[in-house]
């Protein structure tokens, strides 16, 4: 069965499909610029139109959601009901939980009666339990608005722990795994006998690790203080805390971490720097989940910086496990998110 897998984002759809259950690539692409200034694409309607032209065939679409708050634990089959929930999750996912719905709906137009399936980057998280998801804010900012850590990469952190199991021939329910997504965003999950129990990021992606251009963790207080200062508006800050930040802002250089180590090999300060603390809070939070899982069997990298910079890899795990009584064996393990989420449609298509 081929199943075409779908990533809509607010101007651009990215696509691939996969024969399962071999599992094969058969083909991929990207429409981009859609709805822009000048762009001949000015919908996702006519960006899907486009990509259908070159597919035949396609058994079942699945498509990635990013936020399903507390409304999906795992994939669901897309119906009526479901649109209207994951438009509810839009309130707290405004840039992009509409964008994936606009590609859902304009593939329900043009695949009518072919099966649908969403697969939400925070279902894998929803098995955090309450003490570790709820913040230290009143209990009514989470009964009212649902203020708590939801946790994204969760479709990538489960793919790897997934595979690092299968490699090392365990089951995936015995075992404690820590997975290191480390891209242009980056977070770390604890996956304790096959269920995230923790993971990095929070109501939203930007807490956690220092990332590409996001922050990371960060005193609050430090918020309102600025705008006292500097009178600026959220809209500032937003901005400052999401783009121009983490890598970027501490080097003052690039948010590519291939640069920053080419330039900190050289002396460049502020660029050794943005590598240091990128490289301490992912140690810190590796040994945090040591302590929360009670252990650690195996440590997963993927995504750009993990799965292809050793030099990093090498200076967050040096010496990071010498009071442990075995050492976790550490992998490197390519992330798959679409071939995940085709796995995740085909497997649902099939049961119903
Ligand atoms: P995104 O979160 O945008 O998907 P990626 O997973 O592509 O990000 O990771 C981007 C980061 O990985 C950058 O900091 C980049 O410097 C680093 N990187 C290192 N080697 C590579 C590589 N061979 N290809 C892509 N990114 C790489």
């Amino acid at each position: 069965m081929k199943i075409l897998v779908i990533n809509s984002g607010s101007s651009s759809i990215k696509y691939k499909v996969f024969d399962m259950p071999k599992e094969t690539l058969v083909s991929k692409g990207v429409i981009e610029h859609i709805g822009e200034k000048g762009s001949a694409v000015s919908d996702h309607y006519s960006g899907l139109k486009i990509i259908l032209e070159k597919i035949d065939g396609v058994g079942a679409v699945g498509h990635r959601v990013v936020h399903g708050a507390e409304k999906f634990k795992k994939p669901v089959l897309i119906d009526r009901a479901v649109v209207h929930k994951i438009r509810q999750c839009s309130a707290i996912a405004p840039l992009h939980n509409p964008a994936n719905l606009a590609g859902v709906l304009a593939c329900k137009k043009l695949l009518s009666g072919i099966k649908q399936v969403a697969v939400f980057d925070t279902a894998f998280h929803q098995s955090i339990p309450e003490h570790a998801y709820t913040y230290g804010l009143p209990y009514e900012c989470y009964k009212k608005y649902g203020i708590r850590k939801y946790g994204f990469h969760g479709t990538s952190h489960e793919y790897v722990a997934k595979e690092a199991a299968r490699i090392i021939k365990k089951q995936f329910s015995e075992i404690k795994i820590i997975t290191c997504h480390l891209g242009n965003g980056c977070s770390i999950t604890a996956v304790d006998h096959g269920k995230s129990v923790d993971t990095t990021m929070g109501f939203t992606p930007l807490e956690g690790l220092v990332m590409g251009t996001h922050c990371g963790d960060i005193d609050p207080a430090l918020v309102t203080k600025k705008k006292k200062k500097k009178k600026i508006g959220p809209l500032e800050i937003d901005n400052l805390m999401n783009k121009a930040s983490g890598l970027k802002g501490v080097s003052g250089i690039s948010n590519d971490m291939r640069i920053l180590e080419k330039k900190a090999k050289e002396g460049n300060k502020r660029a050794e720097l943005a590598v240091d603390i990128f490289v301490y809070r992912i140690r810190k939070y590796i040994g945090a989940y040591i302590a929360v899982m009670n252990g650690c069997d195996v440590l997963v990298f993927t995504a750009g910086i993990g799965e292809n910079q050793a030099g990093i890899r090498e200076r967050i795990t040096n010496n990071l496990f010498s009071y442990l009584k075995k050492s976790p064996k550490i992998m490197v393990v390519p992330t798959n998110e679409e071939l995940m989420i085709a796995r995740q449609t085909y497997q649902l298509v099939r049961e119903v």
